[in-house]
């Protein structure tokens, strides 16, 4: 258990099923929330997970393969949520993917589909939720965004275009809730080695013909002054902090954990 206590709290985190979400539906159940996870993944898979998080941490755990793409369905996300694990207290909008190609060149469908998933669902899900958040008089809304939320890359325009947006949202909700016990804040990591940044690598040494290593040394972490990734434990501490007593003041605001990437 850790020492920030959500005992009784009811967490949504979307995109939980792999990578940072995963780790993020961890560390608050760890906490003692109640937790539903979505996303998509083998089905005995996620059932393992799903009940293993149960039992380790002695929580209500959920799942919802709820396709975020679809806005009506992110917003049945948290009525289903309400209905497996309890209020919903805790929002984490967590769920992305990518596309990497030249502006001329990316597919219309990949860009609404990233504008979708990693930005819409994040609207239409803390829209669902606030109601509730507001008539219980608590409430922490969480947003993974990336550094592309607060600089661009090439080839990367749908994604950093969301990203952008998703840290815009954030200070909008913020401020629209200020007066009230609701925070609402962005986390914008850096490049994190999950499956995610595995396929860019993949892809990316395919077409200029490198190594996996050369691509993560020159290209993937070029731009990360630390040289070293981002580690998903630290983005999950931090949602956890925001989550707990400690994070009450902080709202309206984007978390740079970049090893120095936007400090450049
Ligand atoms: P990941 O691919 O490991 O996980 C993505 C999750 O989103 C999975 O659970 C997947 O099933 C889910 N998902 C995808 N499409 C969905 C849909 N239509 N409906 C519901 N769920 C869906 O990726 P990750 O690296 O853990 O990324 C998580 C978030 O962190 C994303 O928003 C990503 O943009 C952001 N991020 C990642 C990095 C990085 O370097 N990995 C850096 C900054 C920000």
């Amino acid at each position: 258990m850790s020492d920030i206590d959500l005992s009784g709290r009811g967490a949504v985190v979307t995109g939980s099923t792999s990578g940072i979400g995963l780790q993020v539906a961890r560390e608050l159940a760890r906490a003692g929330a109640n937790v539903m996870l979505n996303g998509f993944g083998d089905a005995d898979e996620i059932e393992k997970t799903r009940a293993g998080l149960a039992e380790d941490c002695g929580v209500t755990v959920g799942y919802s393969g709820a396709d975020l793409s679809d806005g009506a369905a992110a917003r049945g996300l948290i009525a289903d949520a309400e209905s497996a694990i309890g209020a919903v207290d805790l929002l984490v909008n967590n769920a992305g993917i990518q596309h990497v190609a030249p502006v001329d060149k990316m597919p219309p469908e990949k860009w609404d589909a990233i504008l979708a998933i990693n930005l819409s669902s994040a609207f239409h899900t803390i829209a669902a939720a606030l109601p509730g958040m507001k008539s219980r008089e608590f409430g922490r809304i969480v947003n993974i965004a990336s550094a592309h939320g607060l600089v661009a890359s090439p080839y990367k325009s749908a994604y950093v275009a969301a990203k952008h947006g998703m840290v815009g949202l954030t200070k909008t909700v913020a401020l629209e809730v200020a007066e009230t016990p609701i925070t609402c804040n962005a986390i914008c990591p850096g490049f994190v080695q999950t499956p995610l940044v595995d396929k860019q690598i993949d892809d990316q040494a395919k077409s200029y013909n490198m190594s996996r290593e050369d691509v993560i040394r020159d290209i993937v972490l070029g731009s990360q002054p630390s040289k070293r990734f981002v580690e998903v434990d630290h983005i999950a501490a931090t949602v956890l902090f925001l989550c707990g007593p400690a994070g009450g003041s902080f709202t309206g605001a984007s978390l740079s954990i970049d090893g120095g990437w936007t400090a450049r």
